[in-house]
């Protein structure tokens, strides 16, 4: 046969056969159980009643039984064969589905595992994937966000990531990198020789143009963390003000997916709402005024801390009362503490608005939720405010993980320290050890360098059978 010009071919490692459920655990018409591993068929063949998947061709499916040690039948299958390295991980993978109840499904699991296979630890298959060559590791990453994506936007993201985008801008830069290395240590080599660094402009360019481009791929990560995580939306204003009311209006039917996120507040809940493919967390400061015996500044310290937390802040003022000095000095506060998060003012309960408008504010809109006015343009309104300032392009690259912000940042305070080097006329070893840094801490996004410990941490996210 012709040889094959993929590198991976050569590079897969058969490790010790794993096995895990790949389908949600519950009920359902079908359960797939994941078989991978040094001769997985062979495993599988051995409690297969139906044909011999042994003289079986590659991605090919078979009907049959699963049976157990003594000839019992556990249950009726199609079982996928995929040999390596043409299958997810690389390796020899069998993918069993049976029927979709627990206990089979369970059941047809532990006729497998009682055949020595090992069950497969969480994010375990992906990691051999990784490991053998199929994917980098931004793209083993981008299949946990796949699984956990919340709204449309992050799952393009993810989308992105796994295709490789994010892997191919790091390999640019990393061969930028390298040709400015070559250019450092070929001089290096004339030192002796005193002969005249005659690329220095050069190379100069070629380091501002990284620590430019670099510059603009950590621009995103603002957005890219808004559109993974969500916007965390507080709603303030006095009780009464009509905080639930919207909720409720936004939500809509969808009120449903109540959750409950650790560290917010006992008197707070959160309540998962996706507008226009973004998702919004939004959580209602249940009446920062309600007990008048605390002291004055207790409501503006928590919605400070709500604040923190938060991307976008919404005051709520009900129309139908008249503005009072107190309030008007709250509003400014608040407005004060919010500080770089978007604040957005807004009068509500507008179909009973006091007649007289002498209140002199000037309000983003006046909504009614009862009625429905201006609620969709509040809605726009919240995404275009989370979003402002941000760079913000549906088709563009957005990094969402800390962890590749983390390298993109050293990787540029490296290259940065190159550049300043390079003015200060420094020799060309201490301009060497920089760039090689800066390498290194790229490779560490797409896994060319990688430690146990950022393996572990990265795949302990995954689900098991993934
Ligand atoms: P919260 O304490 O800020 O959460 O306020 P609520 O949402 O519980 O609303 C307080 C009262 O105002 C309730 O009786 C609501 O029905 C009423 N309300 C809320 N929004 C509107 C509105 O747009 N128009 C009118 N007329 N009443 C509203």
């Amino acid at each position: 046969t012709a040889p094959t010009d993929s590198k991976q071919e050569n590079s897969i490692t058969e490790r010790e056969p794993i096995a895990a459920i790949a389908t949600p655990v519950g009920e359902g018409g079908i359960a797939v159980i994941r078989v991978s591993g040094q001769e997985a068929i062979a495993k599988v063949n051995s409690a297969f009643q139906g044909t011999d998947l042994a003289t079986k061709e590659s991605h090919t499916v078979h009907f049959g039984n699963i049976v157990d040690a003594e000839g019992a039948v556990v249950d009726e299958v199609l079982v996928t064969l995929f040999q390596s390295p043409k299958s997810y991980t690389g390796e020899e993978t069998v993918e069993i589905s049976c029927h979709g109840g627990v206990l089979v499904t369970q059941a047809v699991l532990e006729t497998i595992l009682a055949l020595g296979v090992r069950s497969a630890e969480a994010g375990e298959f992906t990691q051999r994937a990784f490991l053998n060559g199929k994917m980098e590791l931004s793209q083993a990453e981008a299949v946990a966000d796949l699984i956990h994506a919340k709204s449309a936007k992050a799952l393009d993201a993810a989308h992105q990531q796994l295709e490789g985008k994010l892997g191919k801008h790091i390999k640019e830069f990393r061969q930028q990198i390298i040709d400015a290395t070559a250019m450092v240590e070929l001089e290096l080599d004339f030192v002796e020789e005193d002969v005249e660094f005659a690329n220095k402009e050069q190379l100069h360019e070629l380091l501002t143009d990284l620590d430019e481009e670099i510059d603009n791929l950590l621009a995103t990560y603002e957005t890219g963390r808004l559109v993974k995580h969500g916007v965390r939306t507080v709603f303030i204003g006095l009780p009464n003000a009509g905080k639930s009311t919207l909720l409720n209006t936004l939500v809509g039917k969808d009120r449903a997916i109540v959750t409950d996120i650790a560290g917010t507040t006992r008197d707070t809940i959160d309540v998962d709402w996706s507008y226009d493919g973004i998702r919004f967390i939004l959580t209602d400061t249940a009446g920062l005024r309600e007990t008048e015996d605390v002291v004055e500044a207790e409501g503006v310290k928590r919605s400070q801390k709500a604040f923190e937390e938060a991307d976008l802040a919404v005051y709520l003022k009900d129309l139908s009362q008249t503005l009072t000095p107190q309030e008007r000095e709250d509003i400014a506060q608040f407005q004060q503490a919010a500080g770089d998060t978007p604040f957005v003012l807004i009068g509500t309960k507008n179909d009973i608005a006091l007649q007289v408008d002498d209140e002199r504010m000037s309000y983003d809109l006046k909504i009614s939720a009862l009625e429905g006015e201006k609620v969709d343009a509040l809605k726009q309104l919240m995404k275009q405010r989370a979003l402002e300032n941000k760079h913000y392009d549906a088709s563009s690259l957005l990094v969402t993980s800390s962890r590749h912000r983390d390298a993109l940042q050293k990787a540029q305070q490296n290259v940065t320290s190159a550049i300043r080097a390079l003015d200060q006329g420094m020799t060309g070893d201490f301009l060497s050890i920089d760039l090689r840094s800066a390498l290194k801490d790229l490779g560490t996004i797409t896994g060319e360098i990688t430690t146990e410990d950022v393996l572990d941490s990265i795949f302990s996210r995954f689900c098991i059978g993934k």
